[in-house]
């Protein structure tokens, strides 16, 4: 059974074609610069045969139509017939309330994902383009939506409503909803795997550290919590957003500065976070280079990133009642054992013994701790278009069980 896996954000369509049985990668690509000038298709074969098609690709639609191309392309293709594409898994950012699990999509779930366009409304648009474009393209096969907020809809009321009247809650929906869900629910699922040890018995804390940043608290497989909010802004420092802090400080500045809401909503999402207060760059390798050379701005900038990360394993373990392990994933996490240590020093008295050359050892996949460590520390580089194809053939599975 192959799976389409599709990524669709405001001018891009990022695609894997996966086959979920052996994991195997069959082709994978993207379409960028949809609807402006220079618009190509990039598509890169499982025998490293690659290629890039220009054309006037003006919306989401035709970009579906390229990647269907490219996929039964007689030369650089992986199938002969459209049928091989035995359904489409879609990456939903937003599912409100509405979408505790990844689903079957008909027209109550398209309904429902347009619902909740409100709470994302850079992204869940596009999302639906990429949806409507393939119920077109492919009326025959099933669609499945995976959604970014579902993992974390188990979350208890007191982790998830803020300290707000709660006729706002009601009105609005104002709570924390928390992102990076498929990432957190990969990375949580294949570290019960390398620890040989029944999910439900297992209290782990996962750090997806990218440009976005997040962490979860997990006990026995429900995020019980999770430092994303009601939008992405809330919890860690990233690449350019601040993070947690007083939400007065940005009152102020509105007035001092005089800004209006969507020059705060800026400040706050693309000047901020590492960028904001290293003021040389969003992307850690930089940061940490210009810290090595002496600048006490991007050494601070950092080291507020560790420290945070530190502070919500300190919260999330009290509110585990224990920990069994802490997982890192994501670009910084996977790769930068710098993070690691610093985020991690000083932890000793929650058991967790960090070894030196595990933590600097090539492994993309590896287990950081000492033997007498009692909290196991991992690296598992995270596959959220293996988690969307997975989740998008045991649907279709159930349904093809339903109907016999
Ligand atoms: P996205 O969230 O956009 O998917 P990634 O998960 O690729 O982003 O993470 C990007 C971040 O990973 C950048 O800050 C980049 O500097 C960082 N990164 C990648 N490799 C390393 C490395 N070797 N050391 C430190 N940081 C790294």
């Amino acid at each position: 059974m192959n799976i389409l896996v599709l990524n669709c954000g405001s001018s891009s369509v990022k695609y894997q074609f996966i086959n979920p049985d052996t994991h195997k990668v069959l082709a994978q690509g993207a379409v960028e610069r949809i609807g402006m000038s220079g618009a190509v298709l990039r598509n890169k074969r499982h025998d490293g045969d690659e290629i890039a098609i220009s054309g006037e690709i003006l919306d989401h639609a035709i970009a579906i139509d390229y990647i269907l191309a490219v996929l039964l392309s007689k030369n650089h293709g992986v199938i002969k017939e459209k049928r091989e594409i035995k359904a489409v898994g879609h990456r939903v950012v937003h599912g409100g309330e509405t979408f505790t699990r990844s689903v079957l999509i008909d027209n109550d779930v398209v309904k429902g994902i347009r619902d909740n366009i409100e709470l994302a409304p850079l992204h869940n648009p596009h999302n639906l383009r990429g949806i409507t474009a393939c119920l077109n393209h492919l009326p025959d096969t099933p669609q499945v939506a995976v959604f970014d907020t579902a993992f974390h809809q188990k979350m208890p009321a007191h982790a998830y409503l803020y300290g707000i009247p709660y006729s706002l809650y009601r009105r609005y929906k104002i709570r924390r909803y928390g992102f990076h869900g498929t990432s957190h629910r990969y990375i949580t699922e294949r570290a019960a795997l390398l620890m040989e040890k029944p999910l439900d018995s297992l209290k782990l804390i996962t750090c997806h550290l990218g440009n976005g940043c997040s962490m979860a608290a997990i006990d026995g497989g429900v995020s019980i919590d999770t430092t994303m909010g009601f939008t992405p802004l809330e919890g860690l420092l990233m690449g350019t957003r601040s993070g947690d802090m007083d939400p007065s400080v940005i009152l102020y500045i509105m007035a001092k500065e005089e800004l209006g809401s969507s020059e705060a909503n800026a400040l706050l999402n693309k000047h901020s976070g590492l960028m904001g207060i290293s003021g040389v760059s969003s992307d850690m390798r930089d940061v940490m280079e210009e810290a090595q050379e002496g600048n006490k701005q991007a050494a601070a900038a950092f080291n507020i990133f560790c420290y945070r990360i530190k502070k919500y394993i300190g919260a999330y373990s009290a509110a585990l009642n224990g920990l069994d392990a802490i997982i890192f994933t994501g670009g910084i996490g996977e790769n930068s054992p710098e993070v690691r240590e610093k985020s991690l020093s000083g932890l000793s008295y929650l058991g967790v013994h960090i070894d030196e050359s595990l933590n600097t050892s090539t492994e993309k996949e590896k287990s950081i701790t000492t033997p007498d460590s009692s909290v196991s520390v991992y690296v598992i580089p995270t596959n959220e278009e293996l988690m969307i194809a997975l989740d998008t053939m045991t649907i279709v599975q159930e349904e093809e069980k339903a109907v016999v």
